[in-house]
């Protein structure tokens, strides 16, 4: 039987992936969403290829602890811990406080990932439900004597870990002549933020207080304090988009190392970029990006979507356009006009025929994630001459790791879709201001009005959550 085989961008080379002696199932920890706007579909593609990724292991017969962060706290607009705070500025931008930002984004975010058929994960962890976590790690490097105090916060001396270039093949000597002059009170151009302090002058809407002083995390603290508690310190596979290597990946790598002394994780893994026409990024922070409910909008089935990332090797750039789009809807079709039919028809994987369509598929999946090479293999196998029930069984069986919904009708999805997410938090606001008022009647209609588009809504203490019913 084949073997699973994953790139590891740590050795830059493709490599059997085994679980060590005693270790009962993979650790895997990716990183999460900032959540003060909503996900683009950039990256979604990176969460689809984590998706992939975790049903592929279990193909292969691991279980999985699977562990994702919610970024909640208010970090800096660039990586290298300057400009405006992300959570402030979108409380700005939409006229609600941080905490209410980042529930709503929050939510927004697990409905994109529930309409792409994302397994959700084992843990979900917020960076505000773990702040003693990370000042428990940044005063483990304190008394090791890895951190400096400057006059906004405490800061990761990087020239104390010798390996901190290897991991991005960084070359720091240019790095450091190229910033002379940024750098600041930093001791060297690589440095970063463990704790910053809060201004003097002004409270910030996050801020906790600390062995430092009141302040806020540093950004990268907290996936390595949240990976830690939650699966351990060494991790089988941790992931990311690509842009995570260079400055959030490096420096999880040397905080943890350096805490604890042991690797941080076996394999790390990195799905390329969506990029929108020839070249240009999407990037949240510019505030110019396509989200799934633009695509929904325009006519899309979040599934076509899905389909259009795996058509492409996670480790490859994919050049989002609406003609591929259309192209992935059009194969979607054709599959589902085979696939369709045979939904509901049980069967088993019985003969040698079928068995050999399966070891291929699992050779595809196991040779780094090939899921385009995977789904050229079910298209063959539906043309092939098999009994139904084996091509039912056959189907079920692939569809497991690509997650493309097959043995349910398309329109399920396609009414959870049709939510409009800005319109539902619209009257959440006019019933909130209803109830204030004790407008019991205003508030009572815009739950029904809710309730017809297939929302629930939930008060609690934190106020007020909501979802979809998608009728299953
Ligand atoms: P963020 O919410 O900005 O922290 O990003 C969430 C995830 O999306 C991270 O793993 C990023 O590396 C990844 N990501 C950001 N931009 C893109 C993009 N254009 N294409 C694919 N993945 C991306
Ligand atoms: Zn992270």
């Amino acid at each position: 039987m084949s073997e699973l085989r994953l790139y590891n961008t740590a050795s830059r080379s493709v490599e059997p992936f085994t679980l060590p002696e005693g270790v009962p199932a993979v650790r895997l920890y990716c990183c999460g969403p900032t959540v003060y706007h909503f996900a683009h579909i950039g990256n979604l593609r990176t969460y689809v290829f984590e998706d992939v990724l975790r049903r592929g292991l279990e193909y292969f017969g691991f279980a999985v602890k699977h562990v994702v962060n919610i970024t909640d706290v208010g970090h800096l607009t660039s990586d290298e811990d300057e400009g405006e705070d992300k959570m402030e500025k979108g409380a700005a931008r939409t006229g609600k406080t941080v905490w209410e930002v980042a529930d709503f984004y929050t939510q927004a975010f697990m409905k994109d990932i529930a309409l792409l058929n994302i397994l959700n994960p084992s843990v979900w962890c917020k960076a505000t439900d773990h702040i003693q976590e990370q000042v428990d790690l940044v005063q483990t490097l304190e008394s090791k004597e890895y951190t400096y105090r400057t006059s906004d916060g405490i800061y990761f001396d990087s020239a104390k870990f010798k390996r901190y270039a290897d991991f991005a093949r960084l070359d720091i000597d240019s790095l450091q002549e190229g910033a002379r002059v940024d750098k600041g009170e930093k001791h060297n151009i690589t440095d970063f933020a463990l704790w910053k302090f809060s201004p003097v002058e002004t409270r910030r809407a996050m801020e906790w207080p600390s062995p430092w002083g009141v302040g806020f995390p540093g950004w990268h603290i907290e996936c390595s304090a949240m990976a830690m508690k939650h699966l351990g310190q060494t991790l089988d596979i941790h992931c990311g988009g690509t842009d995570h290597v260079r400055i959030h990946h490096t420096n999880e790598i040397a905080q943890s190392e350096c805490a604890t002394g042991k690797p941080f994780a076996r394999f790390w893994m990195h799905g390329e970029f969506l990029r929108m026409g020839e070249s240009a990024k999407m990037s949240k922070s510019s505030g110019e990006f396509l989200t799934l409910d633009v695509l929904i909008r325009d006519g899309f089935h979040p599934m076509e979507y899905r389909l259009m990332a795996l058509t492409s090797h996670y480790r490859n750039y994919l050049n989002f356009s609406y003609d591929a789009l259309e192209n992935a809807r059009e194969s979607l079709k054709a599959l589902r006009k085979k696939t369709d039919p045979l939904i509901g028809q049980g069967g088993s994987i019985g003969s040698t025929k079928a068995k050999e369509w399966q070891a291929k598929f699992r050779e595809a999946i196991g040779d780094d994630l090939n899921t385009s090479k995977a789904l050229g293999i079910l298209n063959l196998m539906l043309k092939d001459t098999l009994q139904d029930y084996e091509k039912s069984a056959l189907v079920r069986d692939f569809d497991s790791v690509l997650g493309l919904g097959l043995d349910t009708p398309l329109t399920v999805v396609r009414e959870a879709a049709s939510v409009d997410a800005a319109k539902v938090e619209a009257l959440l606001v006019e019933r909130k201001e209803a109830r204030a008022s004790k407008d019991f009647k205003t508030s009572d209609r815009i739950r029904d009005e809710l309730a017809a588009m297939n929302v629930v809504i939930k008060d609690g203490p934190q106020g007020t959550t909501w979802e979809v019913k998608n009728g299953k």
